[in-house]
């Protein structure tokens, strides 16, 4: 009976190694990460807009830190969006709702998983919402429904474009109706920015799924994708599921996505500055002259029509 000896002991070291090993929260408070070639200091990924120097992945980064690298330290202000009541369904799975909130609070410092800023990009006045994934895995109720509509109505009070980073896993399941009602919401938004001829700009970055992207994550006048962002509505392994077939390499990813047609650019995240400010102006000289020749249309019915009276 040597062998269950062996067994046990081997059985035990695994046990001990595994107790060993840092937990989730150490790992996330520590000075290190990890990437392609093992641990990488935070710094050193910060110092490279927190893209990885070795593999080009772009690593997920809250609200605050996008809008540093984006619109620059300082060169924007948060704004206060209405904030709903919590757990209107008094949701409890193994975990209560409010239980989850009050540590998503905790853990990103903001009320819901949104945040809206006025800022402006090469001298563009703009609108930008952003989502924190470590949210509730970037979820979608209905506090981060009226951050939509409140950013909406800024841009449009403004008269200024509206830039969204899209992240996030879909609506939020402990708030049900409440949150899947958010896609006809924040779509009915969007429409109303279109009306008042505003750019609006979505960068998708990892991941964007479920109702986000069959919302208002893919109603931009531009979708510009980060590399290697996960874009999708249901998961691969649903779909590998139901159509019993092997998915091709890259399934879902900017570049796949891309090629299917649902994203016009990938930039990367050191060019998007940039990128968005040339674009942003190309699109506001594109809409005054769909203003001005809109007027021009106008003038000439009223003169058509004071000489028909
Ligand atoms: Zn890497």
């Amino acid at each position: 009976m040597n062998w269950i000896k062996k067994t046990l002991r081997f059985s035990e070291k695994i046990k001990r190694i595994i107790k060993e090993r840092a937990s989730k929260d150490e790992i996330a408070n520590s000075n290190w990460t990890s990437c392609c070639k093992g641990p990488i200091l935070k710094k050193d990924l910060e110092d490279n807009l927190w893209v990885c120097p070795s593999c080009n992945k772009h690593h997920r980064i809250s609200p605050r830190q996008r809008f540093d690298v984006i619109f620059g330290k300082n060169n924007y202000e948060v704004l206060k969006t209405p904030i709903p009541q919590d757990d209107p369904l008094n949701w409890n799975d193994f975990k209560s709702y409010k239980d989850r909130l009050k540590a998503a609070r905790k853990k990103t410092g903001m009320n819901c998983g949104m945040m809206v800023v006025n800022t402006s990009i090469l001298n563009v006045k703009i609108t930008a919402v952003a989502t924190d994934f470590d949210f509730i895995g970037g979820s979608v109720g209905a506090a981060e429904g009226e951050a939509v509509l409140y950013a909406v109505q800024h841009a449009i009070e403004n008269q200024q474009p509206l830039v969204l980073f899209s992240c996030g896993g879909g609506m939020r399941m402990m708030e049900s109706l409440i949150s899947l009602s958010q896609m006809t919401r924040t779509t009915l938004a969007i429409n109303e920015l279109k009306k008042n001829n505003l750019p609006y700009i979505v960068v998708l970055t990892d991941p964007t799924a479920g109702g986000i992207s069959a919302s208002y994550a893919m109603l931009g006048d531009l979708h510009i994708a980060e590399p290697g962002a996960l874009i999708a509505f249901a998961g691969a392994r649903v779909i590998q599921g139901t159509v019993r077939e092997e998915l091709p390499v890259g399934f879902q990813r900017s570049e796949y996505v891309q090629n299917t047609g649902f994203v016009d650019l990938i930039v990367g995240r050191k060019d998007l500055r940039e990128k968005l400010g040339t674009l942003l102006s190309i699109l506001l000289k594109k809409n005054s002259a769909i203003n001005s020749s809109e007027n021009e249309t106008s003038e000439h019915s009223r003169t058509l029509t004071k000489a028909a009276s």
